[in-house]
């Protein structure tokens, strides 16, 4: 079947992004591989001079039979040796370093962005045909681009209610205005993002975007169902904004929690789902159900190979991505050649099958720690409205949502404001020796001018407060200790012994 191409929707770009002007140097850097050109143009380095002449790097061989965590062991052939060239390529992968450490490739080195476009087809079903992808150095940079590419000051954006703060302060701190859409544990309520928009003030400026976190969503650890991205997409193409899918945790979709042990520990010793269950159970993302071209996709590898690799991605219409090019070349211009030799390299032996292996195993990982820290959040937080746990069936975070009005000294000491009551209680976990993190730190709370109205702002219930955790940075016996204090400061501070 032929797929149709995606619509024109530059007319959301910024100011900026208008005024850009490609650098003319990049128009000839093409030529630079050509043998028939002695190419005088750029100040490119020679190759001689880079200290660099090759690199031995071991890792894992799929399909990872011990897990992901084991060490290496040559001895039992588990291991993986690329051998990273300067002039030559020993594996179809392999970029050599004299093109990878050198200037060019803006939108990222050959071998990788192959490597990503066809794991791009497998984990999702593009709507339109002139989709693409531009190498990136993680989902920070991509955000900020992003805001860059589409955004003026005062404009505004949308955003979960609770978001991850680096972005809101990334929009904050370039003049954008982030307006806060209703969330419950399952993600934006569309309901009222419909509300919203519907009843959007005449003369404030239109969001041009939607800022998401669909898949484990950072900090409320909840996801948002197929169903819903289905109707938050209609009110985009409705109301003409962008969705902006920020999908670090995508491949960490570990299940539904079973409270009972015996009837999950099938799941739980059940190490490898076959490929096609493991790429079924994924939920759809916004990527797949856009015929429009209005999604802008950002993955990342941080919480799937490393952090420190800085290396991502953003898949969208190549319309839009032109302008992130066009700001790359002026700003990150490529991510390091280092990171992309080596995660092509290693990319590329395990193959498209070994990768979905890694990731298979990874999600394992994730669910045990899941269930894990879900197990010991009920063993000690008791049984009581005043306490909510949601367990999250992706990425690496939980919350304990508390009704802060069940204080004892709620209207006295803390004068009917929860915010008093989730501070004090921050303070005392920490005095305590356990850091959770206060869902106020995570609060979108920006207004237009003119205002909205007040409806479009109001929550379900004023006086729950939550704490954000993670089960993902220490181990077992820690959690458990950690976890163990900070009940026990709650149980103290709500009545409860
Ligand atoms: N500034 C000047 C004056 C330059 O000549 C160059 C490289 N041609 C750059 C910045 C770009 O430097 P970098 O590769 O460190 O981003
Ligand atoms: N976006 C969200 C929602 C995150 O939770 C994080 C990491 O904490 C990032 C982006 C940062 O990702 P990266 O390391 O790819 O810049």
């Amino acid at each position: 079947m032929v797929l149709p191409e995606s619509k024109d929707l530059t007319h959301l770009f910024s100011e900026e992004t208008n005024a850009r002007k490609p650098s003319p140097l990049k128009t000839c850097i093409h030529l630079f591989n050509d043998p028939n050109i002695i190419f005088l143009g750029g100040g490119l380095p020679m190759s001689d001079y880079f200290p660099w002449d090759n690199l031995t790097v071991d890792s894992p061989l799929p399909p990872f039979t011990k897990g992901i965590g084991a060490p290496i062991d040559p001895v039992t052939n588990d291991v993986l040796k690329a051998d990273l060239k300067k002039n030559e390529k020993l594996h179809e992968g392999d970029i050599p370093f004299a093109r990878a450490l050198q200037y060019g490739f803006s939108a990222g080195q050959p071998e990788l962005l192959k490597f990503l476009r066809e794991h791009t087809t497998i984990i999702h079903d593009l709507q339109y045909q002139d989709w693409d992808i531009v190498a990136t150095t993680g989902n920070t940079n991509s955000w900020e681009s992003t805001l860059r590419v589409f955004c003026n000051r005062g404009d505004v954006i949308l955003a979960e209610s609770h978001s991850f703060s680096s972005s809101l302060s990334a929009a904050q701190a370039q003049g954008v205005v982030t307006f806060p859409v209703p969330i419950d544990e399952n993600g934006i309520i569309p309901s009222k993002l419909a509300n919203i928009l519907d009843n959007w003030t005449p003369g404030a400026p239109k969001p041009k975007l939607l800022y998401t976190i669909p898949t484990g969503q950072n900090p409320t650890g909840s996801s948002l169902s197929d169903e819903r991205k289905e109707e938050i997409y209609k009110i985009a193409q409705k109301h003409d904004f962008l969705i902006i899918e920020d999908e670090p945790y995508y491949f960490l979709q570990v299940g539904k929690y079973i409270k009972d042990i015996k009837e999950r520990s099938s799941i739980e010793s059940d190490v490898k789902p076959s490929h096609k269950e493991f790429l079924q159970s994924l939920a759809k993302t916004f990527l797949s159900l856009d015929t429009d071209g209005r999604v802008i996709r950002l993955d990342s590898f941080s919480k799937v190979l490393a952090p420190g690799s800085r290396l991502g991605w953003i898949t969208g219409s190549k319309k839009l991505l032109a302008a992130y090019l066009a700001l790359h070349e002026m700003t990150i211009q490529a991510p390091a050649g280092f990171t992309q030799a080596l995660v092509s390299s290693t990319l590329n032996k395990w193959g498209q099958s070994g990768y979905i292996d890694w990731l298979i195993c990874l999600r394992h990982e994730y669910m045990l720690k899941r269930n894990d820290a879900i197990d010991i959040l009920f063993k000690y937080i008791p049984e009581s409205p005043v306490f909510t746990i949601n367990p999250p069936i992706a990425g690496m975070f939980f919350t304990v949502n508390i009704d802060a009005s069940a204080h004892p000294e709620f209207s006295t000491k803390f004068e009917s404001d929860p915010l008093k009551v989730e501070q004090h209680i921050y303070e005392t976990v920490v005095k305590n020796g356990v850091l959770v993190v206060p869902g106020i730190w995570f609060i979108t709370d920006g207004e237009t001018t003119p205002a909205q109205p007040k409806e479009s702002k109001e929550s379900s219930n004023p006086n729950i407060i939550f704490f954000r955790g993670t089960y993902a940075a220490v181990s077992p016996d820690k959690l458990e200790t950690g976890l163990k204090r900070l009940a026990d400061v709650l149980k103290q501070e709500f009545g409860f012994n």
